[in-house]
Order: structure tokens, then C-alpha cells, then sequence
């Protein structure tokens, strides 16, 4: 089976996680820094936080921001859960607003328009993430000039787009967001197995998701209440997790960013030839903003889209008896039961729940080879010509 996605592990990737193996830190070490200076670097940020996961970030970026009971956090329902959920751990209310069916991104219309009855109701967000679906960026302008307006913070869910630019600058840049977080899931564009990261420019937002990493305890006596009791002394002053990442990973991780443009420049060719060999289908192409440099995490076909033609399960299907690992991003997020169960419904976001009827995300990463590619592009022909 050709996945639809897969991670990419070479000699030397091995050997950097055998060597921290031998050393005197597994976990939070010198490694663990050295890949968040690695990220912050790239993305031209100030500070960088590495986490377990990119779930764990997203957490701690919503705790930073003063997050809770009785404050909404808003974000897309085309997203995976985690997007959403991260509002519910604090106890926050959750909301979505639809997505572009160009971009399959935040329509920031739809945004203004709702932001414009919220107002009226008294109930605007305290949050809201933007999610970079398949690794292009939001229209990050709009939001930002929105967030100015009516005073929200932006978290990027950047989880797709390490590697990606708007307009000329890296995302994770932080020039239009508090706060971007990204995944190192082995799916996405470099791996730590399981991993994630948040970049942002404030110090002070750094400060507290350095500390909800872990316990919310410090060694740091500018941190700390009153005298050190001595050099054993810690203290814990607000409430944290254990979300911390390990050196061994990290290793792996910053091994990993040496190849990330490799990889971004790989997926870009990959994706420029579906969308050059499949063009005479009846299928909708991803849209690409030519100013802008996506990930290409996905690469996302609409099919059925005059509603004639095999439908959207017919063709998964097909593809998957041909060894062909398919799958499809995202079943909408207020239509899960638990979200449901909130009072969510079926039709409240049609574009989003338009396009989740017809996308399949075709096999998508650094090392997949054209023979393979072919294969794909053959058997959807076969299917569809
Ligand atoms: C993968 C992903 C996450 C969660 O990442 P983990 O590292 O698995 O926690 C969150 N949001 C989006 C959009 C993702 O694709």
C-alpha cells in the first residue's frame, strides 16, 4: 500500500538519536533546546517551546493567553480535533467559522460577519486559530486587521506548514499571530515520532508555556516567591502538565530540520505534477495563491463536484483496492458526537461539510516516487476518464 503520508528516516537522522542514547540526558536536555533554537531560527521567531505534541501546545498557547470558563474560542471546523479541543480543556466555549471552498481556509468574511454579531451580543472570542490547512497559510492580514478591531488573539495552527511562507516570511514568524504551534506527528512535514512546538515573539507568553510544560515548576529564582531555600529549591507557581518533550526526540527533530527545505521542495514538484497530469479530470484541483509558498502536507482532490460521476466513496474505494493509501482531511469538527452533544448540528457550516463530502487526500510526501505517483494518476483516470 502507497500511504498518504509517511516520514523520512536516514543514517543520519539514526545516528543522532543512538548518540543521545549513550549520553547523560534522555529528556529535558541540551537537545531539547537545540531543537527549539533550530525551529526559532528558521522561523525567524524570538522564542520557541517544544511539547510532546502539538496538542500539548496548543493547550499551553490557549492557558497563556488567559483562556477559560466563560470565554469563546473560535476555529474552523475543517480541522482535526485537537484545533477545537483545546479550547474545551480549559473550560472555554467553542465555535467555528466556515471555511473559503477555494482555500478550504478561514473565510475571513464569514469571520467579520460573525465577529459583527458576536459583537452585537456581547459574546466575542478570546482565541481564535486560524488552521493552515495542507500547509498554506490563512489570509493572515485579514485576521490580524480583525483581531485589531475586535480585540481577539490568534494561535496559528501552523501543525501542516513548517516550511511554508506567507508573504516572504517564514510561517511561525509570528508577524500577524501571539502564537503558532506545529506538529512533529510522523504524517506531518518532519517528525520527532510524536512531537510539537509553539513559536511566538512575546517573552512573557514564552514564560508561561515554559512553565505549563512542566507543573508549572521553576528553578528560576526570578520566578519565584520570596528566598531560595538553597540549591536543591524549587517551586511550583501555577498549575502545569508533564508536557514535556525528549532529548531523544529532539535529536531527531534537528536532524530533521536540516532537510525540511529538501522536503518543502520535493512535495512542491510532487504536487505541481498532479495538478499538471490531472487537470483534464473532473475533479477540483488544490488552489495554490501564487504569492504565497505552501508545506503541501496534503494534497486534496474534490470529486463528484457536478454531481454526476462515481461519487466520493466509490473512488476511495477504488483507490484503496489499488494499493493506493488514500484518506480524507477532515471530517468537520462540530459534526463529531461530541461536539454534537453540545448542541452542534448537521448544516450549520455547509462549505466546510460541502467540501468534506467530496475530498480524498491523494499520497503526499517527501520520498514518494513518480512511479508511484503514476500509479496514482493512472488509476484515477481509470476511474474517472
Ligand atoms: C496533527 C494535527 C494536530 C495535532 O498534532 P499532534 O502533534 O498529533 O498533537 C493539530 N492540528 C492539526 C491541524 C493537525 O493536523
Amino acid at each position: 500500500m502507497i500511504p498518504y503520508g509517511r516520514q523520512d528516516i536516514t543514517k543520519e537522522d539514526i545516528d543522532s538519536v543512538v548518540e543521545v542514547l549513550g549520553s547523560d540526558w534522555l529528556t529535558t536536555g541540551p537537545n531539547v533546546k537545540k531543537f527549539e533554537e533550530a525551529v526559532g531560527k528558521y522561523t525567524q521567531s524570538q522564542c520557541a517551546v517544544a511539547f510532546n505534541s502539538a496538542t500539548s501546545a496548543l493547550h499551553a498557547a490557549c492557558e497563556a493567553l488567559g483562556l477559560g470558563k466563560g470565554d469563546w474560542l473560535w476555529t474552523v471546523p475543517n480541522t482535526f480535533v485537537a484545533s477545537a479541543n483545546c479550547g474545551v480543556y480549559l473550560g472555554a466555549q467553542v465555535d467555528f467559522v466556515d471555511i473559503d471552498p477555494k482555500t478550504y481556509n478561514m473565510c475571513p468574511v464569514d469571520l467579520a460577519t460573525k465577529l459583527e454579531s458576536a459583537k452585537a451580543e456581547g459574546c466575542l472570542p478570546k482565541v481564535v486559530i486560524p488552521v493552515h490547512f495542507s500547509g498554506q497559510s490563512c489570509d493572515m492580514k485579514a485576521i490580524k486587521k480583525l483581531a485589531d478591531q475586535y480585540g481577539f488573539h490568534i494561535i496559528e495552527d501552523a501543525s501542516h506548514a513548517i516550511g511554508a511562507e506567507y508573504n516572504g516570511k517564514p510561517v511561525g514568524s509570528c508577524e500577524y499571530s501571539d502564537i503558532a504551534v506545529f506538529s512533529f506527528h510522523p504524517v506531518k512535514i518532519i517528525t520527532t515520532g510524536e512531537g510539537g512546538l509553539a513559536t511566538t515573539n512575546s517573552p512573557e507568553l514564552f514564560e508561561k508555556m515554559n512553565l505549563f510544560r512542566s507543573h508549572g515548576v521553576t528553578r528560576s529564582p526570578d520566578l519565584m516567591q520570596g528566598e531560595s531555600d538553597g540549591p536543591w529549591y524549587y517551586q511550583q507557581v501555577s498549575l502545569g502538565f508533564n508536557y514535556r518533550i525528549t532529548d531523544i526526540q529532539c535529536a531527531l527533530g534537528t536532524s530533521q530540520m536540516q532537510r525540511l527545505d529538501e522536503y518543502i521542495s520535493q512535495r512542491r514538484s510532487l504536487a505541481a505534477r498532479y495538478s499538471e497530469l490531472l487537470c483534464d479530470l473532473p475533479l477540483i484541483l488544490p488552489y495554490q495563491d501564487s504569492e504565497q509558498i505552501s508545506a503541501w502536507h496534503l494534497y486534496v482532490i474534490q470529486v463528484d463536484t457536478l454531481n454526476e460521476g462515481p461519487k466520493r466513496r466509490q473512488v476511495f474505494e477504488t483507490l484503496r483496492e489499488k494499493g493506493i493509501g488514500v484518506n480524507v482531511h477532515y471530517i468537520p469538527v462540530h459534526t463529531q458526537p461530541f461536539y454534537k452533544n453540545m448542541g452542534f448540528a448537521e448544516g450549520q457550516f455547509p462549505e466546510s461539510e460541502r467540501y468534506y463530502s467530496r475530498a480524498i487526500s491523494l499520497p503526499m510526501y517527501a520520498t514518494l516516487t513518480e512511479e508511484q505517483q503514476d500509479h496514482v494518476i493512472h488509476s484515477l483516470k481509470e476511474i474517472l476518464g
